[in-house]
């Protein structure tokens, strides 16, 4: 994904551009910073982050009252960017099991089979050799919504019927991804039965480790991103369950509240490694903590 990390995308800057906006030209005082801070809440950055940046950009203000909106801007991007160190994962994330083992997992409608396909054709765009599991036989229209989606981009699909044991999917779609490169599973997400849903993973996890005994190689949560800080405790209670390894945020698109990433990542530390800007295959971006800074103060 090396070129896909350098790209910007257009999609993921329109969100953010009424905190960029408010400095455009302009010197900065105390109005726009009070409106800066305004937006950053606004934008579901939380206290913390919020405060780290304004306290920030207010101490460069008091050394230098002819501060210019732009500098303040840097200064902000600057904050975020330390906020958000180690949240972009290395560039040799993807080890070299065959197959590397993706488990995808998160509450339902949070994109998980819509980000499997996204995925799944995005290894295939980088000459991968990948298989989907449909692992998620609870929910009814989740087979078939992932079968159409393999379909269309032509990918390797293991699948059962609804109701399946899901561990048994994803035993045999291991098998199937034998010597393959990715295996990516998508998984269930229930919530009224949660307890029993974390089960159901753990027993998929064990049967995958039947075959090899490091994998899933990357356990990550998807969380819906327009949700906003509502999913941090969510987040948290899935990590402590089944020590996620990484995130990834959808429906970035048309959501002002894309500041939770920095209170998702400040909670759970781990990286994120893509975002959801969108329905369409090619709507899933690598996550760069360049792109995100940019995307809000640039
Ligand atoms: P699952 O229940 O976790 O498997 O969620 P789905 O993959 O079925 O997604 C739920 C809904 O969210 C579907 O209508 C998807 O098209 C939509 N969706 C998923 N990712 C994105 C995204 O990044 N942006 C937008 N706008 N919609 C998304």
């Amino acid at each position: 994904f090396k070129d896909g990390l350098k790209k910007t995308t257009p999609t993921f800057y329109k969100i953010f551009g009424r905190v960029g906006g408010i400095f455009s030209g302009k010197k900065l005082d105390a109005a726009s910073l009070e409106e800066l801070e305004e937006a950053l809440y606004g934008a579901d950055f939380g206290v913390e982050t919020t405060m780290e940046i304004i306290e920030e950009i207010q101490a460069a203000y008091k050394k230098d009252k002819d501060l210019r909106g732009q500098d303040a801007a840097r200064i902000g991007a600057s904050v975020l960017a330390r906020v958000l160190e180690g949240a972009e994962p290395t560039e040799d994330w993807l080890g070299s099991a065959r197959p590397e083992v993706i488990c995808l997992i998160g509450v339902n409608g949070s994109g998980k089979t819509t980000t499997t396909a996204k995925l799944g054709w995005k290894f295939k765009e980088d000459g991968k050799d990948v298989v989907l599991a449909a692992c998620d036989t609870f929910r009814a229209a989740a087979n078939e919504q992932i079968k159409t989606w393999a379909e269309r981009l032509d990918l390797r699909l293991v699948s059962s019927h609804h109701n399946a044991d899901a561990a048994a999917v994803a035993f045999d779609a291991y098998q199937a991804a034998k010597d393959k490169d990715v295996l990516i599973v998508d998984t269930a997400g229930r919530l009224h039965t949660k307890s029993n849903l974390m089960e159901e993973l753990k027993k998929i996890r064990r049967v995958l480790q039947k075959h090899d005994e490091s994998a899933p190689h990357h356990s990550w949560l998807v969380v819906d991103g327009s949700l906003g800080s509502n999913s941090i405790e969510q987040a948290r209670k899935f990590h402590e369950a089944f020590g996620l390894t990484g995130l990834i945020i959808t429906k970035l698109d048309g959501t002002s509240r894309g500041g939770a990433i920095a209170g998702i990542y400040r909670e759970l530390g781990i990286p994120i490694y893509f975002v959801g800007l969108g329905e369409q295959k090619e709507d899933l971006q690598p996550f760069t903590v360049k792109n995100y800074c940019n995307a809000i103060f640039g």
